[in-house]
């Protein structure tokens, strides 16, 4: 099987909305910025008030590579690893599924979709 992430205090949230379908964020009630991944303070003004939000999950492709050698069992080669900007603002690194590794462009439009992995589910990204 692919690795799971490890869980913590501070990112349980965001695997309790995504196991759920939900793809929820820190925001900064001080100063209204989104981030990613979650942290005990906000990066834009290190504030420790922070709400979880519910994202759009809308965003694009900044940039990505074809992974043809898996980093370890369960990976199927070749996938695609990406940098996807969120509408709301913050990047995260990801796989784009349901996508030949062909179709992948800069700038694509991706919407969120739930990778299950054991009892987790990992929010990744395909085609808009
Ligand atoms: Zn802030």
């Amino acid at each position: 099987m692919k690795p799971v992430p490890e869980i913590s205090e501070v990112t349980e949230p965001y695997w309790r909305a995504a196991a759920e379908g939900r793809f929820m964020l820190p925001r900064c009630n001080a100063c209204d910025g989104v981030h990613h991944p979650p942290r005990r303070w906000c990066p834009h003004c290190w504030s420790q008030d922070m709400s979880w939000a519910e994202m759009s999950g809308r965003g694009h492709v900044m940039t990505f590579s074809i992974v043809h050698q898996p980093p370890s069992e369960g990976f199927e080669v070749p996938y695609i690893l990406a940098v996807v900007k969120l509408e709301e603002g913050p990047q995260m690194m990801c796989n784009i599924l349901k996508c030949t590794t062909g179709d992948v462009t800069i700038g694509m439009g991706v919407s969120v979709i739930f990778e299950t992995r054991g009892d987790i589910a990992l929010p990744q990204f395909k085609p808009a």
